[in-house]
């Protein structure tokens, strides 16, 4: 098979996806961004109550309407104790933000427009217009307005908003189920001692953390050995918890013990493609398995972080019903780059700015496909086009920002 241009690649994994449409019930405390299901009405009247905006004075308009006067101050209407009693001629009652204006009332005096000559008595030292510093009941929304509809993903001022109309629960689309499955003999876990033929996993925490952030919930299937029962196991634990997406990290070559290509094939999987025309990440796989989409990563920590963030990412997004991040932007480039290849370079970078505000990348020295650090280190991916040219410092150069500067 001959090496597929990484957009096409991209393409192509993106036609085997729809939105997910299963609909679940959440808390507002877990629905952060998640995307509606449904249009939602409101189950209260809000303001339920005139109230007032200020701490100040209830009174008639009327009593002051001509100037300065003295007013007998008849109680108090506090934010969830309101006064029970009724304003009459030259009287008002003292009143706090959020609190219910009481009857007889139709204006609010700011306190710094009042002063107090003892207890019981104020002299008005202003005349605001009538129904000043009043929110009327149901100035924001009324019960069974839509405020909220479908396709609308929830965030700081939506989950407010639904708070605000006494709806605990949301109906939304389910989060994608994102299962990882690690391969590779010579893996162990995060806190364990490596024996001396053995290195820590790492990727899955990256890759989980990426399709995370596009809206996924992840089911890590796990450290498997290279053996096809193994990875046939995983994949069946995969299956039963109604995984969306299958992503396998490492066996993804063409060596001795890279097998989960064929065990794949053996489980099913129909083969879309393999092997990108990039840099890291030559050996990605694309398949469908019983319906669902499989992205299998290349094994090196960077090769399926920089694969994760160029396929993942748009995939969960899609099954997610949400735009995936606006990485593509331009740096000026601070170090001359060679010419490139045949394969599409994502070469790690620093960013800065210069005095004048403009970003300027910074390549990394070394672009080992295993160097983790340099990856931690990086802002963004300077993108270098197959057969793009020997470009200058100063130059112009597109990049995928992972962390803006
Ligand atoms: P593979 O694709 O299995 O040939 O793996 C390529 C390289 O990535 C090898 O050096 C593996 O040891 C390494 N590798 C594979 N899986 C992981 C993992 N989950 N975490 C860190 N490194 C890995
Ligand atoms: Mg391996």
């Amino acid at each position: 098979m001959a090496l597929l241009p990484v957009e096409e690649a991209i393409a192509r994994l993106l036609a085997l996806a729809k939105p997910i449409a299963r609909i679940v019930e959440k808390p507002l405390a877990e629905a952060q961004g998640l995307v509606l299901a449904e249009d939602v009405t409101a189950c209260v009247t809000f303001p339920a109550f005139d109230n007032s905006a200020m701490d100040g004075y209830a009174l008639r308009h009327e009593d002051i309407a001509a100037g300065a006067v003295e007013l007998t101050v008849i109680g108090e209407s506090a934010a969830g104790r309101g006064f029970s009693g009724r304003v009459g001629p030259f009287q008002t009652v003292r009143i706090f933000t959020g609190a219910p204006l009481p009857e007889g009332a139709d204006t609010v005096l700011m306190q710094e427009d009042a002063e107090a000559l003892d207890a019981q008595r104020i002299r008005t030292r202003f005349t605001p217009a009538k129904g000043r510093h009043i929110r009327p009941r149901g100035q924001d929304f009324k019960e069974g307005e839509t405020l909220l509809f479908v396709g609308e993903r929830l965030d700081a001022g939506r989950l407010t908003l639904a708070a605000g109309m006494n709806r605990p629960r949301l109906p939304v689309f389910a989060p994608p189920r994102v299962a990882i499955l690690s391969t590779g003999d010579e893996l162990v876990a995060p806190g364990e001692t490596p024996g001396p033929d053995q290195i820590v996993a790492s990727n899955a925490f990256g890759v989980g953390a990426l399709a995370r952030e596009n809206g996924a919930e992840v089911l890590d299937l796990g450290l498997v050995p290279d053996r096809a029962d193994a990875i046939a196991e995983a994949v069946a634990r995969a299956r039963q918890a109604g995984a969306d997406v299958l992503v396998t990290l490492g066996g993804a070559s063409v060596g001795d013990h890279d097998l989960v290509q064929s065990s794949l094939l053996s489980l099913g999987m129909e083969l879309d493609f393999w092997k990108i025309a990039m840099r890291p990440g030559k050996p990605l796989m694309v398949g469908r398995l019983e319906g669902i989409p499989v992205l299998g990563l290349p094994g090196n920590p960077v090769s399926s972080l920089v694969c994760a963030l160029l396929f993942l990412e748009p995939l969960v997004a899609l099954l997610a019903r949400r735009s995936s991040p606006a990485r593509a932007g331009e740096a000026l480039l601070a170090e001359p780059l060679p010419a490139n290849d045949t394969r599409q370079d994502y070469v790690r970078a620093r960013l800065t700015r210069d005095d004048q505000g403009r970003v300027l990348a910074h390549p990394f020295a070394r672009q080992d496909s295993s160097m983790m650090r340099v990856f931690a280190a990086s802002d963004a991916l300077i993108v270098r086009p197959v057969g793009a040219p020997a470009l200058m410092a100063g130059d112009p150069c597109p990049i995928l920002v992972l962390r803006p500067v």
